[in-house]
């Protein structure tokens, strides 16, 4: 079982019934961030859910695995969501509907775009710093980055 109230089981070996032996109220089919936050915020509200994995782990697009020693990310390896305020904090969010909560680090500098031509472009979580580092590849744009930006920023921080 796991802590927030959800059942996780190998496609495999499912049982018909919840731990308790009454009837899970929901099935969910895959254990990525998906699966995870749907199954979590049915258990909040009474449900309980069996979420069913047919991989070795949970997490999907957003899991990992080992190679040599090392532990790769399978894909997502910039991972959003995790705010305090704005419209794009799903995941804090998300969390927060169960009583969870999770201590991130943010990057300073979210991308870093290698373009040809040696052409570099650091995204900065700073939206002020970003826009000056746009501006400065692209001086001749400075009036429609700025007007296309903040249509953006109005956008996601409302
Ligand atoms: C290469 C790559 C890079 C990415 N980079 C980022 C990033 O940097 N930042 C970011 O925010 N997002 C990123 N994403 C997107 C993000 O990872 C996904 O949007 C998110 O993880 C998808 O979650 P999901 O639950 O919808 O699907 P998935 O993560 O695909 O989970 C589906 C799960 O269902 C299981 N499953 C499927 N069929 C069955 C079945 N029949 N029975 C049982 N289980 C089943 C699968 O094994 C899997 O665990 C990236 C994705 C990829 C592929």
């Amino acid at each position: 079982m796991a802590p927030t109230g959800i059942s996780i089981m190998p496609t495999a070996t499912a049982p018909a019934r919840s731990p308790d032996g009454s009837h899970f109220d929901v099935i969910v089919i895959g254990a990525g961030i998906g699966g995870l936050v749907t199954a979590t915020q049915l258990a909040a509200k009474g449900l309980k859910p069996l979420v069913l994995e047919r991989y070795l782990i949970p997490g999907g697009s957003a899991g990992y695995f080992d190679r040599d020693g090392y532990r790769f990310d399978v894909g997502a390896s910039m991972i959003f969501g995790f705010g305090h305020q704005g419209t794009t904090n799903l995941l804090t969010r998300a969390l927060a509907a169960v009583g969870q909560s999770i201590d991130t680090i943010p990057d300073p500098v979210q991308v870093h775009y290698h373009l040809p031509n040696d052409l570099s472009v650091r995204v900065h979580r700073d939206y002020e710093q970003f826009l000056a580092e746009l501006t400065a590849r692209f001086p001749q744009e400075r009036a429609g980055i700025r007007k296309f930006y903040d249509a953006c920023w109005a956008f996601l921080t409302a």
